[in-house]
């Protein structure tokens, strides 16, 4: 309905629509100052080999700690950053911060781990994401192979032949790259073997199905068995239950990340699992007592 605001002019929003909006205006202000204002923060999400039962990995998520808002997930303002033009600073905040944090792991003597990053697809847009890899490793000191980067499928998708060269290219740097979500795109066979990937991240969604949905299992068993034919590890993300572990250890999924495990976590608490790794894993000694 229209709605008399003051002065007299007209606006043709329902008020509703109209806090909508201002809100989203006061949030795209407060984004463009949150790295500059140090508001974003990294919580960290342990990854598991299922060979060793031992953590190998941690993946660095983002956090924004608006003030008067409180942690702001980034479902609620990636997409917007990536719209507004700004997701290249958020970029190589997280990117610098996650290499600073493993460096800062290793230099405590705590077990080596690899950190990954997400990146978003406008970051290749806009920026030289393997001269920042390669400047945010050398200011870090952190070795190229403990750190992970990893695209979606629908960045593959938006430029394939740019792609490959940028993989090949990260690759050159020796950094790990990874394919996240992976099978909710529609990459073809084809993009997946020019690809200079490492590792293929079966997506929450068939993980969560994979007890209950007939599909689902039969996707994620495909999927593993795809990226073995590869040569490239497989991950499962999204593990919340037991019953989901041992699917995905009996059709040989390598790796797992999931609540059952960890949620994401500041990184001193992920300090603290790396420095006891037993007690940590007390859920999971099935799995690590399981001979190779
Ligand atoms: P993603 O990269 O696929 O990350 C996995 C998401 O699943 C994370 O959500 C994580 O907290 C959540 N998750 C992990 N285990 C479970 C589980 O067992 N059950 C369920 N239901 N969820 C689980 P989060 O942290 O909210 O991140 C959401 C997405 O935001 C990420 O999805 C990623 O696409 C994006 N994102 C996060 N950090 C960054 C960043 O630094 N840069 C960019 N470009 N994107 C980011
Ligand atoms: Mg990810
Ligand atoms: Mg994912
Ligand atoms: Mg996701």
């Amino acid at each position: 309905r229209a709605k008399t605001a003051g002065g007299g002019t007209f606006c043709f929003y329902s008020t509703d629509m109209n806090a909508r909006s201002i809100e989203r205006l006061e949030m795209a202000a407060a984004l463009r100052h949150a790295v500059e204002r140090g508001e974003l923060l990294l919580h960290y999400q342990p990854q598991l080999s299922l060979r060793t039962g031992k953590l190998i990995g941690a993946e660095a998520l983002v956090r924004w700690l608006r003030p008067g808002h409180g942690l702001v997930p980034p479902s609620e303002f990636i997409p917007l950053a990536e719209e507004l033009g700004i997701i290249a600073g958020i970029g190589e905040w997280v990117l610098r911060e996650a290499c600073r944090q493993n460096q800062a792991w290793r230099a405590q003597g705590l077990p080596a781990l690899t950190v990954a990053v997400n990146l978003s697809v406008r970051q290749f847009e806009t920026q030289d994401v393997v001269s920042m890899a390669g400047q945010a490793l050398r200011d870090s000191g952190l070795p190229p192979e403990a750190l992970e980067l990893e695209l979606t499928e629908s960045a593959v998708m938006a430029d394939a032949e740019a792609f490959v060269h940028s993989t090949e290219r990260l690759k050159s740097l020796g950094v790990t790259v990874s394919l996240d979500d992976f099978g909710t795109g529609f990459s073809s066979l084809c993009h997946l073997q020019r690809l200079a990937l490492d590792r293929l991240k079966i997506d929450q969604s068939f993980v969560a199905k994979a007890a209950s949905h007939p599909d689902s299992a039969v996707i994620a068993q495909t999927i593993i068995s795809l990226g073995h034919s590869l040569k490239l590890a497989v991950i499962a993300e999204g593990v919340e239950n037991a019953e989901q572990l041992e699917l995905l250890r009996d059709w040989g999924c390598d790796e797992i990340q999931g609540y059952f495990l960890s949620r994401p976590v500041p990184a001193k608490d992920l300090a603290l699992m790396l420095a006891k790794q037993g007690p940590v894993l007390i859920g999971l000694t099935e799995v690590a007592s399981i001979p190779d």
